[in-house]
């Protein structure tokens, strides 16, 4: 990408795809293209093909999906893998077709087995059976993943495919019944602490690992590789470090400075066990994450306490 090249984030209301935006407008890329859900419904190829005739695009960030924690994605199977199939595939054939440079699509680390040695390594893609729990979108993303080398292979085109790990960070959804745990935590401390509850509830048995990467650093990755990464394989995104959603639920007390107990819920359902990427393919081209935990949760606990969650 030069600074003149017309780059188009899809998704930029997102927790990455604005990280994305701030990313590429801090590094000085002035040609930046968004466009709301309501201007540009991605999953209609219509709209979406008109899009790509009259924008001229150069690169593609495709950070737009429909993406949700454990309950949403157990909720609502039906529209995480239709929305996710029409969105990805409706842009990465237009851009195909409209001869765009590059596109990076996101993917995730969910696209892994469930029981596949941890950590996670690129090439476990399609070695066993998935968490039942986000099946149909992770199932939706390795369809995206293989479009993407299939297009590659079939058509010459430079679109490449990055796996960042469970992700947090400004912006985040908030919504008890639909977030990731990271903010969901957050919420649920904040408000024990204003309503000095004296117990807050984790799901769960607080045994599952998961590893955080800031959404800020995840930009920052997503601007590196395409710069510089080439490759027909897939790119784990992440820190190489896990926690216990037991730890994770004291360092958020701690943050917050909430001083009550803590209960785990065991009729809630655990998902996958562990979920850690190995990221010696993206530390071997250069990058390396820079935002600690502690660093990263107390900045989003003084976003959180900016918002106003009347509307969340
Ligand atoms: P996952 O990484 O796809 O499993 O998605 P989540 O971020 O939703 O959940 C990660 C883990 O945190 C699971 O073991 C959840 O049961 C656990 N967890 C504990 N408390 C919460 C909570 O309040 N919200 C969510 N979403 N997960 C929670």
């Amino acid at each position: 990408m030069d600074f003149h090249s017309n780059i188009y984030v899809a998704g930029h209301n997102g927790l990455v795809g604005s990280a994305i935006v701030r990313a590429l407008e801090g590094a000085g890329y002035q040609h930046i293209i968004t466009r709301t859900s309501r201007e540009l419904d991605l999953r209609n190829k219509e709209a979406v093909d008109r899009f790509f005739e009259t924008e001229p695009v150069d690169y593609v960030f495709l950070a737009a999906a429909k993406v949700g924690g454990i309950l949403a994605n157990n909720e609502y199977p039906a529209d995480f893998i239709r929305d996710n199939l029409l969105i990805q595939t409706n842009v990465i054939d237009a851009a195909y077709r409209a001869n765009v440079s590059k596109l990076l699509f996101l993917g995730s680390t969910c696209i892994y087995p469930k029981f596949a040695p941890q950590p996670l390594k690129e090439e476990y893609l399609l070695t066993g059976e998935l968490e039942p729990t986000n099946e149909p979108y992770a199932i939706a993303k390795i369809a995206g993943i293989k479009m993407c080398q299939s297009y590659n292979r079939q058509y010459g085109t430079r679109f490449i495919s990055v796996m960042p790990t469970n992700l947090y960070g400004p912006g985040d959804n908030f919504d008890l019944q639909t977030s990731h745990v990271l903010p969901a935590l957050i919420r649920k401390f904040h408000e024990a602490k204003l309503n000095q509850a004296p117990t807050v509830e984790v799901w769960g048995s607080g045994t599952p690992r998961r590893e955080f990467l800031h959404s800020d650093d995840l930009a920052e990755a997503c601007l590196f590789l395409m710069n510089h990464y080439e490759g027909n394989e897939i790119v784990n995104i992440g820190v190489g470090i896990d926690i216990s959603i037991r730890e994770l639920a004291e360092r958020v007390k701690e943050v917050v400075g909430y001083e009550g107990e803590i209960t785990f819920n065991t009729s809630a359902p655990d998902g996958t066990p562990r979920k850690l990427v190995d990221v010696s393919r993206i530390a071997g081209l250069g990058w390396s994450a820079r935002i600690s935990l502690d660093e990263g949760l107390q900045s989003v606990y003084q976003d959180f306490q900016g918002l106003d969650l009347v509307e969340q």
